[in-house]
């Protein structure tokens, strides 16, 4: 599931504003779903589609039976050969209706589903047809069992296109039997009636469905975006360096771009905590954040990975670039107007296709590690720093203990 754009400032969003137009009446049928643009309506779908699926199988396949159950009536009380005529027919029928239900319900077909969707529905309301052609007198019958069907298929109907399909679709049948039976006017205005209650029925329920599932989808995203930010800075915590990073990787994997990694420290932290209190550690630690997130391009990752340390990912961009970009920084730093002094070090990697993301990490801290060895404020490229001595755990390195 992948219903998690940008959340905050750990990256700089890719998206522009989108002109959307608000209109009342589409809003009054639609709800709340009109403001989306139309990405987000596609996620939206797809949320909605997923968590409904199992009870949308069990009502397209468990509605057929109904039929089948009324025609085991019919084949009692009729007989002969036109009752297995009549059978023959109508198992037909129960069978295109659970081929149009199948075909809903798979995936591969992308939106062909919403098609099929539409086509059970009409043949649903064929079946109702059929079954009272041959008993023109169960007519009133017919079009409170279209009208319960209206209420109770319409909200299934996500897609303002797929609406429309699925009222014409349901409508269609009945008021050609209508013609069929060549009934008076007072039945076509008492049966527009009928389905004019139906109709408003199941948009009523079909909004109320999709205003909250609307809610329930954008909170969702809201709070797993909350839970992947770390709030001081505004930088991915670990969870969120996880998920995102990860999807890099198999990005960079799959089209052979390559990836580019900085380890971040800042340097003698310790002692600005211990001189100028925690309150003013924090502070700085926002202002450095800002500072490397003003570098970062549309779609590198910033994360804050310990209590100082930070790692950005680069993606599309070599250890040269990298180091360009992490010196960029350095000196962005060492030039910020503070109560104090402030320097980091850093240490640049660039990932190989063959090693796991961790081991990259493991790199640019180990070339963090021998830039603080060499006096701080610098950044050194591992590759530059000949063989590497990879700590064999294939794990990330936690945050070192203060
Ligand atoms: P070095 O140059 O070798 O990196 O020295 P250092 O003092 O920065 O190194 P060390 O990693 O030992 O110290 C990190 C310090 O960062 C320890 C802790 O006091 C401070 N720190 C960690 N998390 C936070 C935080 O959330 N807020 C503040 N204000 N300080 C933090
Ligand atoms: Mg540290
Ligand atoms: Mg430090």
């Amino acid at each position: 599931g992948d219903n998690n754009g940008p959340p905050a400032r750990w990256c700089r969003s890719t998206r522009g504003n989108t002109d959307v137009r608000h209109d009342g009446l589409m809003r009054l049928i639609h709800g709340r779903m009109i403001g989306l643009d139309a990405g987000e309506r596609d996620r939206f779908f797809a949320y909605a589609y997923l968590t409904t699926r199992n009870s949308r199988r069990l009502l397209s396949y468990g509605l057929p039976l109904l039929f089948l159950a009324g025609w085991m009536r019919d084949y009692v009380i009729m007989s002969g050969p036109d009752a297995n005529l009549m059978l023959a027919r109508r198992g037909l029928l129960v069978a295109a209706l659970f081929l149009f239900a199948w075909l809903s319900h798979l995936r591969s077909i992308g939106a062909w589903r919403e098609l099929a969707g539409v086509a059970y529905v009409c043949a649903y309301s064929t079946g109702i047809v059929m079954t009272t052609l041959a008993e023109p007198a169960r007519l009133s019958l017919a079009h409170v069992a279209a009208m319960l069907m209206t209420i109770i298929l319409l909200p299934h109907a996500f897609r303002p296109a797929t609406t429309v399909g699925v009222i014409l679709a349901l409508a269609l049948p009945l008021f050609l039997m209508m013609l069929l039976l060549a009934s008076p006017p007072m039945l076509w205005l008492a049966y527009l009636l009928y389905s004019l209650v139906g109709v408003s029925i199941g948009l009523a329920q079909r909004r109320a469905y999709l205003d909250s599932a609307l809610d329930l989808f954008q909170l969702r995203k809201r709070l797993l975006a909350r839970l992947h930010v770390d709030s001081l800075t505004g930088a991915l915590n670990r969870e969120g360096w996880q998920v995102h990073a990860q999807r890099h990787v198999t990005r960079s994997l799959h089209d052979g771009s390559s990836l580019s990694l900085v380890y971040f420290d800042l340097d003698h932290f310790k002692t600005i905590n211990d001189q100028q209190g925690h309150a003013v550690g924090d502070r700085i630690l926002q202002a450095a954040a800002a500072t490397m997130l003003a570098q970062c391009r549309p779609g590198e990752l910033l994360a804050r990975l310990g209590g100082e340390e930070f790692v950005t990912l680069l993606p599309g961009t070599d250890e040269a670039g990298a180091y360009y970009y992490a010196e960029r920084i350095r000196q962005a730093i060492a030039a910020l107007d503070g109560p104090i002094a402030l320097t980091l070090s850093a240490g640049v990697g660039q990932h190989s296709h063959q090693a796991t993301l961790d081991l990259t990490i493991v790199r640019a801290d180990t070339a963090m590690l021998e830039a603080k060895r060499r006096g701080r404020n610098l950044v050194l490229r591992a590759s530059h720093l000949g063989p590497v001595y990879a700590t064999g755990t294939g794990r990330m390195p936690s945050p070192r203990p203060s």
